[in-house]
């Protein structure tokens, strides 16, 4: 199959839909990747090391689109890559059209087949290619806290490992799924002392077992959270009731009760945010306070960490890219449930029932 690697163009987005590794193993299974030039060369991966690998390098975004069949992708396509998308595409990335009416739309008209990535499922019934932008994130928000708690980044002037006589940071997570497991274990390994609350018994189980009392596992009410949010350093904000927004957990009377300076990174902020304070910042400025405490609230975290989450997304991706080259699109999604669970869009029409439901579509 004849697939095709355009250069991100949305603001400030450094990943590449497929890695130099990656089309390697794609030529090695006898097909052809046009890869656009300078598509990987912000995070190291040259237009040499594409050609190395077997790709070939096309000097435009159209030549992409002209040579391939098979688009592959990060971020959803802005205007002018959606009108190079023709029925001979077949489009795999990042969609979120649910509240997309407009993207939407003009999916429809191309005549496309699309694969939402943040919709494919596993074995598990979770999702294979969100769950690794989630664990970086996770991972990246302990960071941002740590940076954000010192002095120069606005905060209370506060080490999470704390000194030799000079108690560790007291470190909220709030939510025990992939971004919660992940803060948690960074928060952990710098030294903070831990509590992780989340209504599903079964992950606290699975925390409290893996933890011991390294953590304190609690079942989140509103009296554990009134508790712990004026104890709290750092909280994290890092709960989802999946398709839904994000309930406000963080109410404005909490910031009232909490130390002077405390941050918040509300890494829940993509779905609206966990705390009514919240409102969506970027990287260049990533930070503001409100009743002196701190906010985080970027919305693309992963992004900072291109190369990393490029990688990470690659190892999730490849083996669904695999299937679809080998067997063809339609034999692809017609034998592998978990990516016709990513179909939204085929041959112009939307066939997804959620994002049909959610923009009040006849479907
Ligand atoms: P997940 O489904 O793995 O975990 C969410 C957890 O929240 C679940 O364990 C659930 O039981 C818990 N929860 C729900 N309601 C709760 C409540 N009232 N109190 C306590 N816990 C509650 O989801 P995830 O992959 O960890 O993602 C978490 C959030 O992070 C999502 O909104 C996701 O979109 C977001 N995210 C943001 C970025 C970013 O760059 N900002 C990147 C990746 C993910």
């Amino acid at each position: 199959m004849k697939i095709g690697v355009p250069k991100e163009i949305k603001n400030h987005e450094y990943r590449v839909g497929l890695t130099p590794d990656s089309v390697r193993e794609l030529i090695h299974r006898g097909h052809e990747v046009f890869v656009e030039t300078t598509a990987g060369e912000a995070i190291g991966f040259t237009d040499d090391l594409y050609q190395n690998s077997g790709g070939q390098i096309c000097p435009t975004a159209e030549d992409v689109f002209e040579q391939s069949e098979l688009i592959i992708k990060v971020k959803e396509p802005q205007p002018s890559e959606v009108a190079l998308l023709t029925p001979q595409h077949t489009l795999f990335t990042y969609l979120h059209l649910a509240p997309d009416h407009d993207l939407t739309d003009s999916l429809i008209a191309s005549g496309a087949t699309c694969i939402a990535y943040e919709t494919v499922t596993d074995e598990q019934g979770r999702l294979p290619l969100l769950a690794p932008m989630s664990e970086i994130a996770g991972r990246m928000a302990v960071q941002a806290g740590a940076h954000s708690l010192e002095m120069e980044g606005g905060g209370r002037g506060v080490l999470l490992a704390g000194a030799s006589g000079v108690p560790a940071a007291e470190v909220l997570v709030l939510g025990a799924g992939v971004v919660g497991a992940n803060a948690l274990s960074v928060a952990v390994g710098m030294g903070a002392h831990v509590t992780v609350m989340d209504t599903s018994m079964p992950r606290l189980r699975q925390l409290d077992q893996q933890y011991g009392n390294r953590v304190s596992t609690l079942y989140s009410t509103r009296t554990a959270l009134d508790d712990y949010m004026a104890k709290a350093d750092l909280v994290i904000g890092a709960v989802l009731l999946p398709g839904a927004s994000a309930p406000k957990l963080i109410k404005y009377s909490h910031l009232n009760s909490m130390k002077r300076r405390a941050v918040i990174v509300d890494v829940a902020i993509d779905q609206g945010g966990c705390a009514e304070s919240s409102r969506i910042t970027t990287h260049d400025n990533p930070v503001f306070i409100e009743e002196n405490v701190v906010h985080y609230c970027v919305a693309n975290m992963p992004g900072a960490v291109a190369r990393t989450s490029t990688l990470a997304l690659n190892n999730a991706v490849l083996p669904f890219a695999i299937t679809l080259a080998d067997h063809g699109i339609k034999s692809a999604l017609m034998s592998d449930p978990h990516l016709l669970a990513g179909l939204n869009v085929y041959r112009g029409e939307l066939v997804s029932p959620e994002v049909a439901d959610s923009q009040n579509r006849s479907f």
